[in-house]
Formats: C-alpha cells, structure tokens, sequence
C-alpha cells in the first residue's frame, strides 16, 4: 500500500508518498481501507517535532479516517467486510491515517451513515469529540445557555456550533473572513464577529444585551484569553482548546463572576467518555443535525501542502486528503 512516512522531524517536506507492505489485522482488530483523511493541527505539531507526544521515527501521520472494512482480525464480531466506518486512531504501534489501509482497535472504528460521504466522515473524530468534550465534559454547557465559539470557522468550531445548536443553546461565533463568517452562519451561529476586527467584544457583549457570555471555546486562547475573561456572564466557563503561545490576564475579572479557566485535550477522554462522545456524535450524524463541513482537498501525495493549508488563516471547514 502506499502511505506517508516521516523519518525526520521537520517541515512539511519531510513527508514523503512510500510504498509500505499491506497492514494485518490482530486479534480485535479491524483493517480500514481507507477513502479519506482528516488533517489535524496537531499533525502538524507531531511532524514538526514540537508536541510533547513524539511518535518514533519512522511513522505515518494521523489519526482520523473514513472507509471501509477490508478485514477482520479473529475475534471480530462487529462489523461486516465492506461497511462504511469512520475511525479515529489506529493502533499502538502500528501506521496512522495518511495512507490507503490502516489497522485500528475496534474501540477506535466507528459507524458511518450512508448520508455522510467518506470525506465528511474523515471531519468527524478529532474535531467533534474535541467540540463535544469541550461544551458537555468540560463545559457543562446547558441548553438556553450563550455560548461563543471563538474561532467557528475551523474543523472543531464548525462541529461546536452544530452541537451547540442541535442542544438548544443560543450559539454566536467568530471568524477572520468573510467566507468563514458566511459559513458560521451557514452552520448555526445567530451571530457571527470578525475577531480580526478591532471593536468585536464590544459587538458581543452589546449582542448579550449586557448579560455576557455563559461558555466561551476558545481556539487561540494565547491571544483572546484576557478579553474572553471580560465577555463572561456570571458562572461563565472559558475552554481552552487552542493555544500557541503565552499571555498576560488579569485575574480580578474572574472574581466577580465566580468564573472558570478550564484547559482540555482530547487525549485525556476516558473510554467511557468517548463511548458517550460517539454515540451522541453518531446519531447526530444520523438524523442530520451534525453535518461536518470540507473546507479544502487535497491527494494523499500533496499531505506536504495540507500541512501548509490547515496552518493558514482564512478557514472555512476541515482540511482533507483524499486517498
Ligand atoms: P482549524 O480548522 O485550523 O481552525 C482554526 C480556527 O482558529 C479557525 O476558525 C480560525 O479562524 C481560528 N482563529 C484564527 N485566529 C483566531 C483568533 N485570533 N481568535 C479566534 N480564533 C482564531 O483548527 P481546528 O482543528 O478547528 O483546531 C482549533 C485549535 O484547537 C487548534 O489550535 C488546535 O491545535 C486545537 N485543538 C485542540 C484540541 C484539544 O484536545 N485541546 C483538539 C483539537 C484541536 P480564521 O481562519 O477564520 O481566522
């Protein structure tokens, strides 16, 4: 099969298209044959060598995929060959997502309806359990409750107003373009904001009518946090999801709203949460409220320029390759 292999930490360039020998499945494992594949910003971290998870060299990138089932390892009962599925990690060990088969732990693979394409299954994983975790495990959203997704334009912002909307909360977003403003609208926000503008939390707060934000999610919370703290309402709850760098607060501001800071990564979901993550995402899916958006595709030969597409400003959905 052909896969993407890095065999040095670097630039987008270290990853190369190699032929690799077909990938079998173990006992409670499955092998996906996969169609497309979902570029995370934290692919670009790992490759780069500056996340703290550093995979051992050589690997192949990725975690998240959608396809088919090709193979079954013994002991499989779930799943029949040629099921549509979408998978988000493979196995310890083995090659990850940039390539045309992977072998995954079934804990990892995960239904995918007839109504959502292979690329759409491919947004799923990462970005809605990341939106999912943050608003309900995290957040403890509620619904009736306002909720800014600060940076709404992008694979997880995009899955947070859906959930967020699908659950009854008062959803507004921002973005830094006029196409990802069109888009938050387009997927659920009442009200969008241009966060490369100069006065959009006073736009915000003037949107509550005064009364502030209950739960930010934050996708660049080096440069907002400062000012997300000053949009809470009282009880509100800030969630760092994203973050590339430090920044100065004043903590006063949290005193008087009773307000939280509160950081997660994925990575920490426990399998019990995940299971909750995807049976909510799953039926989602199914009934249509969640429908993730493909904002740029590319060949699993050019992953060297997704790299550079998913760091770039100017989202507008999920970065794909198409295998
Ligand atoms: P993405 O698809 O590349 O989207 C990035 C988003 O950030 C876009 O909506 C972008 O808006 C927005 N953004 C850019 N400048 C901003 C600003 N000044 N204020 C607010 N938003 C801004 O990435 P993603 O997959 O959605 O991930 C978003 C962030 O969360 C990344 O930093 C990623 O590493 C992180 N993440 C964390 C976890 C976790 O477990 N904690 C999991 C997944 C992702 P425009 O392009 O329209 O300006």
């Amino acid at each position: 099969m052909k896969a993407i292999v890095v065999r040095e930490f670097g630039e987008p360039e270290v990853m190369r298209l190699e032929e690799l020998p077909n990938p079998v499945p173990g006992p409670g494992q499955v092998l996906v044959r996969i169609h497309a594949v979902g570029v995370n910003p934290v692919d670009h971290y790992i490759r780069k060598g500056a996340y703290a998870r550093r995979p051992t060299l050589p690997y192949t990138p990725g975690v998240d995929a959608a396809g088919t089932i090709e193979a079954r390892g013994s002991g499989v009962a779930m799943f029949s060959l040629g099921d549509r599925v979408y998978m988000t990690g493979t196995s310890e060990g083995a090659y990850g997502a940039y390539a045309e088969m992977a072998v995954c732990d079934l804990a990892h693979v995960y239904s995918l309806p007839d109504s959502v394409s292979f690329e759409q299954g491919a947004a799923v994983g990462v970005p809605y359990g990341t939106a999912y975790r943050a608003l309900f495990q995290r957040a403890q959203a509620k619904p009736g409750e306002w909720v800014l997704v600060h940076g709404g334009s992008g694979g997880v912002g995009t899955a947070a107003i859906q959930l967020a909307r699908a659950a009854g909360m008062v959803v507004l977003a921002t973005a830094g373009t006029d196409r990802g403003l069109a888009q938050v609208s387009a997927v659920g926000a009442t009200h969008a904001f241009n966060h490369r503008g100069t006065d959009y939390a006073d736009q915000i707060m003037a949107a509550t009518g005064g009364r502030g934000i209950d739960v930010i999610l934050e996708m660049l919370a080096n440069v907002n946090l400062n000012r997300d703290l000053g949009l809470l309402a009282r009880n509100g709850r800030v969630i760092v999801i994203g973050n590339r760098g430090t920044v100065e607060i004043d903590p006063r501001q949290t005193m008087a709203r009773d307000a939280d800071i509160r950081g997660m990564i994925l990575f920490n979901t426990s399998p019990r949460e995940m299971a909750e993550i995807h049976a909510a995402v799953g039926a989602g899916l199914r009934d249509l409220t969640l429908r993730p958006v493909i904002g740029r595709e590319f060949s699993l030969a050019d992953a060297r320029l997704a790299h550079e597409a998913v760091m770039s400003p100017g989202a507008h959905g999920k970065v794909v390759l198409t295998v």
